[in-house]
């Protein structure tokens, strides 16, 4: 833990300056079982019995979220989104209850509390909420009485006082605004992997952990498949300068700091590769090239609320245009229903077709900006494994390309090896 301790400036506590305030986060698999439970009981007592104060952000147990989403769509097929967000909110008063009564077992002073209680408060959709301040008040008085406090991530309340959650894997979200809140010298997000990793591991076998990636970087990698953290909590840390460390709750590995970018960093050209599948395009073809068209076809994707990613437009010889855009598989029903009316009054001529089954691999370095050459490494890398790529889209640090999602694993393997992430950059 070493290497964290000095991160974050400002304990608010009034103490021997060697005892720290841990903000520590626990995810679903780290919570999945009741010796799971009792394994992070004990790694959290080892911490209260140094002395420090110790605020721990827990997930549902694996799986609990999905069972709870499933059970709502036995009562009904669309259910409301408030009601949702009641019930899926109860898996994290489950464990962090359960983690309580565990540290209450052996000895330690714990109490589980709502994101209500811990003043996390939200604004925005429900499932999807975001958060708008944190009243850290009760929070630091709970802490200051010695309390270990459990807190439920995922979840906190709207300003009429209904309870909204945060969007899947929100309790890493939870887990970075209660650090902040706290000015907490130690912010970790202790997971069932030691790190982030130039790669997924289960789908690289030789993905190499990371001693240290930007928040740019991790932002970019989480947007596009990179799932250790949710990208909106890496937006927050980065927004309000939270440092913290990625890192195992199964053993005492050193993890990943999560950090402002140095000038070191750049010269590493690609921090990691990602891969995110049940990708779908939606192609409309024979658009009249006049202005306008592109405004009225995507505003009617955003009034049906469909996030698009991929935008790729072109000319035909004859004058008329076409626009692709890929989305997540499970939108693709919805975005044909808010297509179809507008398609028809853009020209009689135009129509909608739609491709399922698509992967979208990307490279994501900081070292991008001044480094050159890197798509075309990328693409000879694929196509060098008979992989034939779709559509392309690139920023800053970035470059991202659809494949069919039968060979996006063999591409994420490809395209590791070719710029060597497994080994370590002189
Ligand atoms: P938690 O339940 O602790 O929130 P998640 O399942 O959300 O954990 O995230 C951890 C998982 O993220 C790992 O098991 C790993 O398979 C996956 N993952 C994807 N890409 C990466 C990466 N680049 N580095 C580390 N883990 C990754
Ligand atoms: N339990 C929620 C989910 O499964 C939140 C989280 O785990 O971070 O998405
Ligand atoms: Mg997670």
């Amino acid at each position: 833990m070493e290497k964290i301790l000095a991160l974050n400036a400002l304990s608010w506590l009034d103490r021997n300056p060697q005892l720290m305030v841990i903000v520590q986060k626990y995810g679903g698999t780290s919570v999945g079982s009741f010796d799971r439970i009792r394994n992070v009981a004990q790694r959290v007592k080892a911490l209260h019995d140094e002395g420090h104060s110790v605020a721990v952000v827990v997930s549902a147990m694996s799986g609990v979220t999905d069972k709870l989403i499933a059970m709502a769509h036995e009562m009904s097929p669309n259910p409301s989104e408030r009601e949702l967000d009641v019930l899926v909110s109860t898996g994290e008063q489950q464990s962090i209850a359960l983690l309580a009564m565990a540290l209450q077992e052996s000895g330690v002073p714990a109490l589980s509390i709502t994101g209500r209680q811990a003043g996390v408060r939200t604004t925005g959709s429900h499932t999807r909420a975001r958060i708008d301040s944190l009243d850290g008040a009760q929070t630091r008085d709970l802490l200051e009485q010695g309390n270990v406090l459990i807190v439920a991530g995922f979840q906190g309340v709207n300003a009429n006082g209904h309870i909204q959650t945060l969007g899947r894997g929100g309790s890493d979200l939870s887990a970075i605004a209660i650090a902040s809140s706290l000015h907490a010298d130690v912010c970790q997000i202790l997971t069932d992997v030691d790190g982030v990793y130039t790669a997924d591991p289960r789908v690289v076998p030789d993905a190499r952990k990371l001693p240290e990636i930007s928040y740019d970087e991790l932002l970019e990698l989480a947007s596009v498949g990179t799932k250790v953290m949710q990208s909106r909590s890496v937006e927050f840390a980065k927004k309000f300068g939270v440092k913290f460390e990625v890192r195992s709750s199964l053993n005492n590995n050193p993890g990943t700091i999560v950090t402002e970018e140095h000038p070191n960093m750049e010269s590493v050209v690609i921090r990691g590769v990602s891969i995110e599948r049940s990708q779908a395009r939606v192609t409309i073809t024979s658009i009249p090239d006049q202005p306008g068209m592109s405004a009225k076809i995507l505003n009617a994707l955003a009034a049906g609320e469909i996030n698009i990613d991929m935008i790729v437009s072109n000319i035909a010889s004859d004058g008329l245009a076409r626009h692709s855009f890929t989305m997540h598989t499970s939108d693709l029903g919805r975005a044909q229903a808010a297509l179809q009316p507008v398609v028809s009054e853009l020209s009689p001529d135009a129509r909608v077709e739609t491709e399922a089954g698509i992967g979208k691999l990307s490279v994501v370095g900081i070292g991008m900006r001044s480094h050159s050459g890197v798509a075309a490494q990328m693409f000879q890398a694929l196509g060098d494994e008979g992989i034939n790529i779709g559509m392309i889209s690139t920023s800053e640090i970035k470059i991202s390309v659809t494949v069919p999602e039968a060979k996006i694993e063999d591409a994420a393997r490809a395209v590791h090896a070719s710029f060597n992430l497994d080994k370590a950059p002189m």
